[in-house]
């Protein structure tokens, strides 16, 4: 399968309850920031500059799991700022597993194998590692040398541990498809589960304009990107690849993405912020959803992004007949861990992936390291401002 069955079933079973219920707008996925400071400072990131002033504010994690339960999301993906440098992550995440939540750990893997003790291997949480190419291309992308290869060690660590892994890539306008599908090649012997792929947008955060692209950009990309990466267990919706590659339309539902963190619930969307509310009542009642999207707000102009479409395949209101199936059949395609059946990795037969002109290579795949401290000093600076 391509994700678990525990997560498949709950998805259905929440869906199931939902549309009894005859509710309207309801959530899949909440994104919580339990702080947005960071260790790191990535070119297309719009949190470590809006919340500048609030960078050293963090939420408890009693006021985290009391927007959880207020939320009801099945699935909880703890980003920031760097969630593993919230000094309570490891009772965050069991607190919402004990809720049968699943979780997607959001990070950029630099503490992974300093913090791997205050987790538990489960089905219900993934550690969902940002790598947005392969050691040259990533580095220059986060704007600091060794990241790649600490991640790298991170999700070995992980992974002999006995966790599941999953990789977050966002594509930008210079993005090199090719290098991504040997990055996933790379990965994939690492046993990496699954694969995450969405567009830039640009926030309005962020001066760095030209690195985003238009719609007709991002098709033109994904097109691409689906010849060459659907190999690999890809485990973003087949519909919204859909209309990433420009096959079909959706309607922006950024209710199904909400977003919580020390200033309160961010609306309208994961992006855009014209409003923060207390209660996530508030933010689905007060705000003027019929105002953004697509063709309605000149900011949603060429936004395409995961947090305002991808849940619009399961919630949103231009489904096709058959979609329930192709996301059923699509579900039972996938295989984590490894490449889908009858599909080789274009390695070059050692098990090493191939370079090509824009990457300076990358560490060679071998058996998962034990877990271990990183080097002494690392994340100091981070921890000294929480
Ligand atoms: S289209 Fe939706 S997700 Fe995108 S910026 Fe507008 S409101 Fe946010």
């Amino acid at each position: 399968m391509r994700v678990p069955l525990s997560l498949t079933a709950n998805m259905a079973g929440y869906l199931a309850k939902k549309g009894l219920g005859g509710d309207k707008k309801f959530p899949l996925v909440m994104m919580l920031e339990p702080l947005h400071a960071c260790n790191l400072t990535c070119t297309g990131c719009g949190r470590i500059r809006e919340y500048k002033s609030t960078i050293n504010e963090s939420l408890t994690v009693e006021q985290c799991l009391k927007a959880v339960d207020e939320c009801g999301a099945p699935i909880v993906s703890i980003c920031g700022g760097e969630p593993l440098i919230y000094p309570e992550i490891g009772r965050l995440s069991s607190e919402i597993l004990a809720r049968k939540k699943h979780i997607y750990l959001c990070t950029n893997g630099m503490f992974i194998r300093k913090r791997l003790r205050d987790f538990k291997p489960t089905s219900r949480l993934f550690f969902n590692v940002h790598l947005d190419g392969l050691e040259k291309t990533h580095d220059i992308c986060v704007e600091r040398d060794g990241v790649f290869r600490e991640a790298i060690e991170g999700i070995k660590a992980a992974k002999a541990a006995g966790f599941l892994v999953t990789s977050n890539t966002t594509i930008y306008k210079e993005t090199d498809i090719e290098e991504i599908a040997e990055l996933f090649a790379y990965l994939q012997t690492l046993g990496v589960d699954g694969h995450m792929i969405s567009p830039a947008y640009s926030y309005a955060a962020v001066m760095t304009k030209e690195i985003f692209m238009s719609r007709d950009e991002i098709r033109e990309k994904f097109r691409q990107a689906s010849d060459l990466l659907e190999r690999y267990n890809i485990v973003t919706s087949p519909i919204y690849m859909e209309f990433l590659r420009g096959e079909r339309e959706l309607m922006c539902t950024a209710w199904g993405n909400p977003t919580y963190n020390p200033r309160g619930w961010k609306g309208p969307c994961y992006l855009m912020t014209d409003a923060h509310h207390e209660t996530f009542k508030g933010l689905i009642e007060e705000t003027p959803w019929e105002r953004y999207g697509h063709g309605r707000d000149p900011r949603c102009q060429d936004c395409m992004v995961h947090a305002g479409y991808e849940a619009s395949a399961v919630i949103g209101g231009n489904k096709k007949f058959g979609d329930t199936w192709k996301m059923f059949t699509w579900t039972m395609s996938g295989r984590m861990g490894g490449l889908l059946k009858g599909k080789p990795a274009k390695t070059n037969g050692n098990g090493n992936c191939h370079h090509n002109g824009s990457s300076n290579g990358h560490a060679k795949p071998e058996a998962p390291a034990a877990v271990a401290a990183p080097a002494a000093g690392q994340g100091d600076e981070v921890f000294r401002i929480l």
